[in-house]
């Protein structure tokens, strides 16, 4: 499909333009040709104030996506649900719905989709779990779970299923946003969990190779090491990729190597801007 397309992101955990906010979390509108899909909707501290700023009507969405289950993509669902008119179809993996936790020396901390938002996805949504990712328009898909083939990209950090820390959970439920534009890809990330080189193959799988033009969200390498950082740089050779918008929990080191690495290729953006994409 040809023809522009617009990201505005509405929420970030930085903020652009007078009267908008910044939060921990992520929450894009994409539109083009008159759809208009919804890609996580952040911690729902800023969603519905950073909305109206942007003349962005949630009730005019007709498709929610969520990246994964984490709070900080999903604690606006019932405020987007309560929004619609009708049951608005979610698209999202099973596990996306599992309770969610974080384990560090400070203990186990509930990190999943608050409980009000479960309800809402059970009694306002028409709600459409997939593994394997969906199709949510044309030339607009999800992901669907994303193999681990890199070890270079196994996390650090202990996320778990239970409270007691016990059960590991490998966030199966991550999965990224594909929109093909023309002579290209524009691939949209939550959290990245899975490992954005793991993502990007797994990418490239479902596209039959098509050249990934954007790469924008989450790249969660906030607490990579420099090996890693370097070894991401090598594998992203591989796509010659045009432009960067590195977000959210991609980390300070990340995004200033990213910068000095790829000079003119990686941009930043805040809740309220606005991306075109046009090729
Ligand atoms: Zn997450
Ligand atoms: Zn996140």
């Amino acid at each position: 499909m040809n023809g522009s397309f617009t990201v505005t992101l509405l929420a970030e955990n930085t903020a652009e333009g007078r009267g908008i906010r910044g939060e921990h979390g992520l929450a894009f509108r994409i539109e083009r040709d008159g759809q208009r899909i919804l890609f996580d909707t952040g911690q729902g501290l800023v969603l519905t104030d950073n909305a109206a700023r942007l003349n962005v009507e949630l009730a005019a969405v007709d498709a929610l996506v969520l990246s994964h289950g984490h709070y900080d993509h999903t604690g606006g669902v019932a405020q987007v649900l309560a929004a619609a008119d009708r049951k608005l179809p979610v698209y999202a993996h099973p596990a996306a719905l599992q309770p969610k936790y974080r384990a560090t020396a400070g203990g186990v901390r509930e990190i999943g989709m608050p409980a009000v938002c479960r309800q809402a996805l059970d009694t306002q949504a028409r709600l459409i779990l997939s593994t394997t990712g969906a199709t949510i328009a044309e030339g607009i898909r999800t992901s669907g779970e994303i193999p681990r083939i890199h070890p270079e990209e196994a996390s650090d950090e202990h996320f778990c299923l239970d409270a007691a820390g016990q059960v590991d959970d490998p966030i199966a439920d991550d999965q990224a946003l594909i929109v093909a534009n023309g002579a290209g890809i524009v691939v949209l990330l939550g959290c990245a969990h899975a490992g954005l080189i793991n993502t990007l193959d797994h990418v490239r799988g479902l596209t039959n190779g098509a050249p990934i033009r954007a790469v924008v969200g989450g790249l969660h390498l906030r607490s990579a090491t420099p090996e890693r950082l370097e070894w991401t740089l090598r594998e992203l050779q591989r796509f010659d990729i045009a432009q960067f918008y590195p977000m959210h929990c991609t980390g300070f080191a990340a995004t200033a190597t990213l910068w000095q690495a790829l000079p003119g290729r990686v941009q930043m953006a805040g809740a309220g801007a606005s991306l075109e994409f046009d090729f």
